[in-house]
């Protein structure tokens, strides 16, 4: 089989990955091979649009100390506080970087950097560059990597296994989609900045890449997975479409209202209103909904209004004007005349691979960063603008460590055995058949309808269950799904097969953690279980692979600063 080796191989090419290899180019001679299955510039990170957290005005009252109570009590305590002191330190000099490298912040009247608010955080605290942050980082950090020649761009190639022998990385099997080639990517050191997995439910906010695929194919390998049963659902999913009207929209002003009236926030979260936390809004949302004072919407996508008429044009004009052309071009409103219709919508994974406070993982030589990583920095519920900042801080650390890691290599590990590769090029490629007794895309519909329903805001055991039921009845059917398009140049059949295998397994994962977790933290509220109750449950959830489903233990929390108190706004 083909081989190709680098030193450094970094798969995924989203802020967590590009600030990874920004990082080691600019600070080491390492030849460093950074991999994406969309276009580099492609990934997800662009659509990133509010603002990226730090603390940078302490002459006006913003401290670290602050960021940090706001991120541990945003996470229902479940936070290890260790890595979040690690976090709200590193990122102001993430943003000064931007900065220097060549991003257009935007700006207050006397040029310095402004910022603005945003859920759970007691000061404006997010660096924005209009609604259209992300793309301004990605951009920034995109262009500062072609800087370094040392750097090898791999655009739409697929990865489809990491590839572990007691257990240490010995290569990754991808599949470039542009030419149909199967080959083995050997190095010294991985980092894996894959991002999330919310395509698993039918009304999310997310790409059609987020897929999931780093986290499972870790899982496979036998990496274990942190947290995965806290999903965030952020409250203003536009209906009936999904796509995000950002959290900015409410820091800049904007209002709830239900169909009296009424900004209800203020029954909910009377100090914070709009901008208290996404699980608390979200949950104040549907609850508005049940109570028939939100709005009919199709498909059952019943919704409140999100009100920016009062902002008036200017604002909307400078502040938001990517969310005004996504209502005005999706929904045919323009929102400086008439509100927004929204509801909850599945927006973010805040659990992921275990890593450590480094970014790394239980597997010598391997990291991993960002939205596919859980350090354990959002605990239960993440803050909005915490998710871009967490990208760039161990995108820095994880590229650092795989600098320090590889000056002790002398040279490549020992390639995985040849009949392993022969294993996974069949896996790949000849176990579907043409003809299946399934088809992949009523499958994911399923999974899809499964998530949205029984594994949503508010969850229950009986309904936890079904869905677990479900999803490993789906999973026995992967085998027969059928793939009509034998070939392997763009072939789009077989990769949507092998990213709706990657879901259900993570969809498992999921319900397996919620069922069993007896309590209503952050992102999992249960209705037969509303406390907290940290007696039994103020510990994480990892998920080890067996052939049978997930086994599960618990470790505990690093509680270094604040213990947990009961959680109002
Ligand atoms: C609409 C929207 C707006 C948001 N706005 C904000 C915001 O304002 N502030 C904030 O803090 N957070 C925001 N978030 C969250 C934030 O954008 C993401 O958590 C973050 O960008 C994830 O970055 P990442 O680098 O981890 O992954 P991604 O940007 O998702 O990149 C993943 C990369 O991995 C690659 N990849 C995946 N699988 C494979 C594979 N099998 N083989 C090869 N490559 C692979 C992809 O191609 C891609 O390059 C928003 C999220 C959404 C959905």
């Amino acid at each position: 089989m083909l081989t190709k080796s680098h030193d450094i191989v970094i798969v995924g090419s989203g802020l967590a990955g590009l600030r990874a290899a920004v990082e080691i180019a600019r600070s080491s001679d390492a030849d460093v091979a950074i991999l994406s299955k969309v276009q580099l510039m492609r990934s997800h990170s662009v659509c990133a649009e509010g603002g990226t957290a730090a603390m940078m005005q302490p002459e006006e009252g913003d401290s670290l100390e602050l960021h940090a109570w706001d991120t541990v009590r945003g996470s229902d305590f479940l936070a290890d506080q260790d890595v979040v002191m690690r976090f709200v330190e590193a990122m102001p000099k993430e943003i000064l970087l931007l900065e220097h490298w060549g991003i257009p912040w935007s700006r207050r009247p006397d040029g310095r950097i402004n910022q603005r608010a945003f859920g759970g955080h007691t000061f404006d605290r997010a660096v924005f560059a209009a609604d259209k942050t992300g793309f301004f980082e990605m951009q920034t950090l995109y262009d500062t990597l072609l800087k370094y020649a040392r750097v090898t761009h791999y655009n739409e190639c697929y990865v489809t296994s990491i590839l572990l022998e007691d257990g240490e990385f010995r290569g990754l099997t991808v599949w470039d989609l542009t030419t149909g080639e199967f080959f083995l990517l050997r190095g010294k050191a991985l980092i894996l900045a894959t991002g999330g997995a919310c395509r698993m439910y039918g009304f999310t906010t997310y790409s059609l890449t987020a897929t999931g695929d780093g986290l499972a194919m870790a899982y496979r390998a036998g990496l274990p997975i942190k947290d995965l049963e806290f999903v965030q659902f952020h409250p203003t999913g536009l209906v009936p479409s999904g796509i995000l009207i950002t959290e900015a929209s409410r820091g800049e002003g904007g209002y709830l209202i239900n169909n009296q009236g009424e900004r209800f926030m203020s029954e909910y979260a009377p100090s914070k209103l709009e901008v208290a936390p996404r699980d608390i809004v979200s949950r104040s949302e549907i609850t508005e909904i049940e109570a028939g004072r939100g709005f009919q919407g199709p498909d059952g996508l019943d919704y409140v209004h999100l009100d920016l008429r009062h902002l008036g044009a200017a604002k909307i004009n400078e502040r938001l004007p990517m969310i005004r052309e996504v209502a005005m071009r999706f929904n045919f409103i323009d929102p400086i005349l008439e509100p927004i219709p929204v509801r909850p919508a599945a927006h973010y994974f805040m659990g992921g691979i275990h890593t450590d406070i480094d970014g790394a993982t239980p597997a010598p030589g391997v990291w991993a960063a960002g939205e596919a990583a859980c350090v354990s920095l959002h605990g239960a519920n993440r803050l909005g603008s915490n998710s871009t900042a967490e990208c760039l801080v161990w995108g820095q650390i994880t590229g650092a460590e795989a600098v320090k890691f590889i000056a002790k290599q002398k040279s490549l590990p020992p390639p995985p055995l040849e009949s392993r590769l022969k294993e996974e090029e069949a896996r790949i490629f000849s176990r579907f058949p043409a003809q299946g007794e399934t088809n992949l895309f009523a499958i994911r519909r399923e999974l899809q309808q499964i998530m949205d329903r029984q594994v949503a805001v508010f969850r229950t055991g009986p309904e936890l269950q079904e869905a677990l039921d479900r999803i490993q009845a789906l999973k026995q059917s992967v085998s027969q799904m059928g793939v009509a398009d034998r070939g392997r140049v763009y072939n789009t059949n077989l990769l949507a097969a092998l990213e709706i295998e990657n879901l259900l397994n993570l969809a498992e994962v999921i319900v397996a953690g919620a069922v069993v977790r007896t309590e209503s933290r952050g992102g999992h509220a249960r209705r037969d279980f509303p406390q907290r109750d940290d007696v039994n449950w103020l510990k994480h959830t990892l998920a080890h692979y067996t052939p049978s489903g997930p086994r599960l233990e618990y470790i505990p929390v690093k509680i270094t600063l604040w213990k947990p108190v009961e959680r109002k706004y």
